[in-house]
């Protein structure tokens, strides 16, 4: 089982550092060809609006867009969660999504004063999922997506509580598709990883 990183831009390496601690193979997706095979994907933080352009140049925008559609297991991480949303608000007019999740995001949503931070999260299902306790999901936040919107068939796996009071959706599952505002590879607590290379396994 070998899991696919999107690799034109973004913390790549800090992925596949994440997956070798759990013994999961992985490999750069670089080209259309190194779609084939592939038993999951990731779309790693970056910048959504550089990773949809070069998306387009390199040609993977639509085969892509195909696998995921199709089925395949995707993480989306930071902007990689941008890319997978049904509708960006604040995003650049030619900036492109896959649509795979029926959310709408909003791009740097949590503003100037906070655009990086750090929080503890909990995530009580994914603690039942791998069977470990639900202790404090450390979550680092870097000029990161609010999730405005979740539609129904949208699992919040982790929410966060927002400026306005309420709480933001910030860890979100929807069948094959799996993403968080945060970044969970610049952590070293690995439990979003395990949950998506159990997705992967199943
Ligand atoms: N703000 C970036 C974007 O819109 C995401 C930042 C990140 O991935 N750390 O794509």
């Amino acid at each position: 089982m070998t899991i696919g990183i999107l690799a034109l831009q973004g913390d790549v390496r800090e992925h596949a550092l994440a997956f070798a601690e759990l013994e999961v193979a992985t490999t750069p997706v670089r080209r259309p060809a190194d779609l084939e095979g592939l038993a999951g994907i990731v779309l790693p933080g970056g910048e959504s609006t550089t990773l949809s352009m070069l998306l387009e140049s390199s040609q993977l925008f639509e085969p892509l867009g195909a696998v995921i559609a199709g089925g395949l297991p995707v993480f989306g991480t930071c902007a990689g969660l941008v890319l997978l949303a049904a509708d960006v608000l604040d995003g650049r007019p030619d900036q492109r999504t896959f649509g795979a999740l029926d959310c709408v995001v909003r791009r740097n949503g949590y503003g100037r004063q906070r655009d990086s931070f750090e929080s503890e999260l909990s995530a009580p299902t994914l603690a039942a999922e791998l069977e470990m306790p639900d202790s404090a999901l450390p979550a680092v936040f870097i000029r990161a997506p609010v999730v405005v919107t979740a539609g129904p068939g949208v699992e919040v796996l982790a929410s966060l509580s927002s400026q306005g009071g309420g709480r933001d959706p910030v860890a979100v599952r929807q069948g094959s598709v799996l993403a968080t505002a945060f970044h969970p590879e610049l952590t070293g607590d690995r439990r979003l990883h395990r949950v998506f290379a159990r997705m992967v396994a199943r």
